[in-house]
């Protein structure tokens, strides 16, 4: 995938986001995590190093809901929008929208 600058949100437009670099390890998943986060049958995603992201939203960061012990999934607290995952253990952030 192309090095750059990618910019996302939500559907609201509280949490927006800017991450730089190259995506890393797009993949797609179909678990039941990812089945129940989005409602969606398969997701794809992408991820970018914790620190290659800026939250630039009125919102800041968005709230976490600790899924698994080891990662959690991120939502916007006002329209409930799907924003992706952060990793414990790599630190990653990965985001499943179209960035
Ligand atoms: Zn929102
Ligand atoms: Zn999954």
């Amino acid at each position: 995938m192309e090095t750059g600058t990618y910019l996302g949100g939500c559907l609201c437009g509280n949490i927006r986001f800017r991450a730089r670099g190259t995506p890393e390890n797009p993949h797609t998943c179909s678990c039941e995590n990812c089945r129940r986060h989005s409602g969606a049958p398969t997701l794809c995603w992408v991820e970018f190093p914790r620190e290659a992201i800026d939250w630039t939203g009125e919102g800041g960061m968005p709230t976490l809901y600790r899924s698994s012990d080891y990662s959690s999934r991120s939502f916007c607290p006002a329209c409930g929008s799907t924003l992706g995952a952060v990793d414990d253990r790599t630190g990653h952030c990965a985001g499943h929208r179209q960035l």
